[in-house]
């Protein structure tokens, strides 16, 4: 059996000392595949995460239990720009870009810290073009004055700069319109498939997670509830109704729609 790239164990975290956001956490991420986190609101995916790359403390939270191991280090003890060095790289929720900054300045802090040479950068950015086409001719324009898709592909392609072996995507369809989301997890399964890129990926929308992803791991209030083949659980209809409420995760219809 191959060593997990990621593994989660039994992981409990608390904000403040003493408001506990994970009970018991608990999943692994193989080399090479897409992993889907999933859980209702408030059920712990953003804190897990965080946990992950170890930006916990700069939220005033800690994990108080359990272990989280990537590619051989213990991400409690290392920093979260060394754990990018390692290629463990977040794109936190929210589609965070720096608002007053080109799409390709943007891109380009991805590539900072790896004292990387022009040239190889400039390659980077060719192929960050090349997966989010849409971003080229807006390489100019203020992330700022960009749409939601556009965002969230400089947020991605930013992360991509880091050359990363582990992408963290914390719900990249979240306030994007359906086809925008498609587009989104079609490159990222592409990334995947071409570059056995591995990535965790937590979302509230289950059907389009479920459909891109090789296994997945449920949370329900803050404790790990199921982890199976994503195969498997797309055949549960009984998920949905026990772990996200019905008709709110997964239905694209309701998904909040942004330009
Ligand atoms: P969402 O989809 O709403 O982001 P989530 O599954 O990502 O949900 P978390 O954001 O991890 O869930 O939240 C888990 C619990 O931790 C919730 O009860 C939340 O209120 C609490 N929590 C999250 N961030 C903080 C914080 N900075 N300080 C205190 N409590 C927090």
């Amino acid at each position: 059996m191959t060593v997990p790239l990621l593994r989660v164990e039994a992981v409990e975290a608390a904000y403040q000392g003493s408001i506990v956001a994970l009970h018991s956490v608990s999943l692994e991420v193989r080399t090479g595949e897409i992993h889907a986190l999933l859980g209702a609101n408030g059920a712990g995916k953003s804190t897990t995460l965080k946990a992950v790359s170890n930006l916990l403390p700069a939220e005033r939270g800690q994990v108080t239990a359990g272990r989280i191991v990537f590619d051989g280090h213990d991400t409690g003890r290392t920093s979260p720009a060394d754990l990018v060095r390692l290629g463990l790289v977040q794109v936190l929720e929210g589609r965070h870009c720096f608002r007053a900054l080109t799409v390709e300045e943007n891109l380009l802090t991805g590539a900072l810290g790896r004292g990387a040479r022009r040239a190889e950068i400039a390659g980077d950015l060719a192929r960050v073009y090349a997966i989010f086409p849409k971003l080229e001719p807006r390489r100019r324009t203020l992330a700022g004055l960009c749409s939601g898709g556009e965002q969230q592909m400089a947020a991605i392609g930013r992360a991509l700069m880091s050359r990363p072996r582990l992408l963290v995507l914390d719900e990249p369809s979240m306030g994007l319109a359906p086809l925008v989301v498609r587009d989104i997890f079609e490159q990222l399964r592409r990334l995947n498939r071409e570059q056995g890129l591995a990535i965790l990926v937590a979302e509230q929308n289950s059907t389009v997670a479920l459909q891109y992803a090789d296994r997945a791991t449920v949370l329900d209030v803050g404790t790990t509830v199921l982890g199976d083949d994503a195969s498997a659980l797309r055949r549960r209809a009984d998920i949905q109704s026990l772990y996200f409420g019905e008709g709110i995760a997964g239905s694209e219809a309701t998904a909040p729609v942004a330009a």
